[in-house]
C-alpha cells in the first residue's frame, strides 16, 4: 500500500465516521418523537399552526441553529449544555453519535459492497434508536424491532461475507 492509498483510505475513515454521527444524531431525533409521539414531519406551535419538524432544544423548545446540530463537537463547544437556556444535554447525545460513527467504520472495515451498505445505512438510526428507547424504558413501535434486527443481521452478513464484496 503507497501513500496516496494510505490517504483515500483515511478519507474514506473518516467520511463514514461522519455519516456515521449524522445517523446518530438522527437516532436521538428519532428515539425522542417516538417517545414522546410526536409527528416526524410537522409540528405544532404554540397556536397550533403547524410548521416542518426541526431540531429543538428539550429544555426551552429554542429551535437548533446548523452550529448546533454537529455530531459531537456542537456538543463538546458548547459544554454539554444548550446555547439558549444552558440547560444541561445529556452526554447520551454524543455517546449515540460516536456508536454510530464506530458502526460506521466497523462496516467499512468488514469491506460491505454498495448494497449492504445502503441497507445499512438507512437501518442504522432506527437500531440505534431502539436501543435510547429501550435505556429510556420507553417500548419500541414493531417496525423499529424490525429495523433493529435488519441492522443486526447486515452488519454480522457484512462482516462474514464482506471481503467478498456482497
Ligand atoms: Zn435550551
Amino acid at each position: 500500500m503507497d501513500s496516496s492509498d494510505n490517504i483515500l483510505t483515511s478519507l474514506m475513515v473518516l467520511t463514514y465516521c461522519l455519516i456515521g454521527a449524522c445517523l446518530g444524531s438522527f437516532a436521538s431525533a428519532i428515539a425522542y418523537r417516538i417517545a414522546h409521539q410526536k409527528s416526524w414531519i410537522v409540528d405544532r406551535d404554540s397556536s397550533g399552526g403547524r410548521q416542518p419538524a426541526r431540531s429543538f432544544c428539550p429544555s426551552c423548545h429554542h429551535q437548533l441553529s446548523v452550529l448546533d446540530l454537529i455530531p459531537v463537537l456542537s456538543w463538546v463547544c458548547l459544554g454539554g449544555k444548550c446555547r439558549y437556556c444552558k440547560a444541561k444535554i445529556s452526554g447520551r447525545y454524543p455517546l449515540i453519535e460516536m456508536v454510530g460513527a464506530i458502526f460506521m467504520v466497523g462496516l467499512f472495515y468488514a469491506g460491505g459492497g454498495a448494497v449492504s451498505l445502503l441497507a445499512f445505512v438507512i437501518t442504522l438510526p432506527f437500531a440505534l434508536a431502539f436501543i435510547l428507547l429501550l435505556l429510556q424504558r420507553s417500548r419500541p413501535p414493531f417496525y423499529v424491532y424490525g429495523l433493529f434486527f435488519s441492522n443486526i443481521f447486515i452488519l454480522l452478513y457484512a462482516l462474514i461475507w464482506g471481503s467478498k464484496n456482497v
